[in-house]
């Protein structure tokens, strides 16, 4: 039986490391030159097509979830989040309340008051989330 010197296990783990590097490099590089694989691009919070949840610009038949409560023209309106933030988190997408800034737990969403105004123009104003807008139990 041949027995290893600390210094060979050395030069073994190095060469591994390296070559685990090589084909990290060789993994991912065609990956990089793909631009918008992985990150979707922003938008401002409120803007058409932008999740009021994390940001996200949406593209076409992305829909933000949403439930809206029974009412006459000013409706209650729970905002889930869209396709990259709700119910699974995507990379590098961040959940946050427009109103307190903090962050929007998985199973939290964003109350928001939902109108249609005269001219059928639909409108959608943020309130809160439920850490800022639900009350918290005192004990
Ligand atoms: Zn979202
Ligand atoms: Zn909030």
């Amino acid at each position: 039986m041949v027995a290893l010197s600390p210094f060979s296990i050395m030069v073994l783990v190095f060469v591994g490391i390296a070559l685990l590097v090589f084909g990290y490099g060789l993994f991912t590089a065609p990956a990089a030159r793909r631009p918008a694989a992985k990150t979707r691009p922003r938008g401002k919070k409120g803007d058409p097509g932008v999740c009021p949840v994390c940001g996200t610009l949406l593209s076409s038949g992305e829909q933000i979830k949403s439930a809206l409560f029974p009412g006459d023209d000013d409706r209650i309106c729970h905002v889930f989040g869209c396709p990259h933030c709700h119910p699974y988190l995507a990379t590098g997408v961040v959940r946050t309340c427009p109103v307190c800034k903090a962050k929007v737990p998985a199973e939290g969403y964003l109350v928001a008051r939902f109108f249609e105004r005269p001219n059928k123009k639909r409108h959608v104003h943020i309130l809160g989330c439920t850490e800022c807008r639900v009350p918290k139990r005192k004990n």
